[in-house]
């Protein structure tokens, strides 16, 4: 029987030739592949079976995330380490920057790399995501009793065997102080194959145990993906979703909200919209904040609350994640908000009085006692 890793090995596309051949070679001229190349050298390449299948034409949705450009040479204000996640890292893996959780790099590899990827200077590379030093992030988190909330990332979490994640998880479990862990996985998407039986049944005896899950378009909750969800659902597994917003991808209300509709239906909850991250080499996916906060007003109030998640933008240098919202409330006074509903429509609401302001009238016995 073949598994998700012969899947994974014998039908992925990671050369500029085999997408020449599948695609054709009028989208990959002779003239431009060196350059090709050199894209891929500054970051891995691979799409996985059930992403090149979904391609449907040249540029559409999927491909834009997937397949290599000229663009990505292009760097104009772009960041390599955009979020700063290096500067906080007291040991190889981990990244510290919130006061009571705590980022634990333990993959290398994706099933497909992203070209936008926001640690696309280390996806992909097992040296700079080194899988023979986890001693000492094991040994931070333990010494580090405020940290309650450990994400496992990388990479791709789910990309590593069930013994490996077994072996991570039940250390993790054995740290008292840890109370929440949170796995973030595109393998939902990128291969739903390895979403087996046997992973749902170990991942569930390290409750409480999240998963964050990304999507990005509609056309990515494939029969095949809603089903890998669902298993992990009954799994009794809590799932978000983080969506990046992409130029050319996702950047329409009607592609957005489809997306936050169809993950609803598939038992995830919409968690973060993302701004595309400042990345260098990735700038081409980047779009303005107004039009994400033209999406947010499509969702708000015009379907399920469940679907709305927080837009926000990952500030540069590590500043963190910092949410932005459309413009209800018109004014705020001592006696009334004045709120613009979803449909623009103007509503006032009074405020409640508030006892430090209160004066007894002449007439009540308890104005004599008044402090002067
Ligand atoms: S799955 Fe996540 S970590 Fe991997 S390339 Fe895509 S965005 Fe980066």
């Amino acid at each position: 029987m073949s598994t998700w890793q012969d899947l994974l090995r014998q039908r992925s596309i990671t050369s500029i030739e085999a997408l020449a051949e599948r695609f054709g070679p009028e989208h990959f001229p002779v003239e431009h592949r060196d350059r090709l190349r050199q894209a891929i050298d500054n970051f891995e390449f691979r799409i996985s079976p059930p992403m090149v299948d979904l391609i449907e034409s040249p540029n559409d949705p999927i491909w834009r995330q997937y397949i290599p450009t000229l663009e990505e040479l292009d760097v104009v204000d772009g960041i390599v380490d955009s979020l700063s996640e290096d500067r906080d890292s007291p040991v190889p893996n981990i990244t510290h920057r919130y006061p009571d959780r705590a980022l634990f790099l333990v993959s290398p590899v994706c099933a497909s790399y992203c070209r936008f990827c926001t640690r696309r200077r280390k996806v992909g590379d097992p040296e700079k995501i080194p899988l023979s030093q986890f001693e000492s992030a094991f040994q931070y988190l333990e010494a580090h009793t405020e940290i309650r909330d450990v994400i496992m990332s990388g990479g791709d979490p789910l990309m590593l065997s069930d013994r490996r994640l077994e072996a991570i998880l039940t250390r993790l479990r054995a740290i008292p102080h840890l109370e929440i862990i949170r796995i973030g996985s595109r393998v939902p998407c990128h291969l739903p194959e390895r979403i087996t039986p046997e992973l749902c049944d170990m991942l569930r005896r390290f409750h409480p145990l999240f998963i964050n899950t990304h999507f990005n378009h509609p056309s990515e909750l494939t029969p095949a993906a809603v089903h890998g969800l669902g298993m992990l659902a009954d799994a009794g597994i809590p799932m978000g979703c983080q969506t990046v917003l992409l130029k050319g991808v996702n950047d329409t209300p009607e592609v957005m909200v489809r997306l936050m509709q169809r993950l609803l239906m598939a038992r995830v909850r919409p968690y973060y919209i993302y701004m595309a991250d400042q990345v260098a080499g990735g700038e081409h996916f980047r779009t303005t904040v107004e039009t994400g906060l033209t999406i947010m007003k499509a969702l708000r109030g015009w379907t399920s609350g469940l679907a709305n998640p927080h837009f926000v933008i990952d500030a540069p240098g590590g500043g963190g994640k910092v949410p932005l919202l459309p413009e209800y409330v018109e004014s705020v006074s001592e006696n009334e908000v004045v709120l613009r509903n979803f449909k623009g429509d103007r509503y006032v609401y009074r405020q409640p009085d508030r006892p430090t302001t209160r004066r007894p009238a002449v007439s009540d016995p308890e104005y004599l006692l008044q402090p002067l």
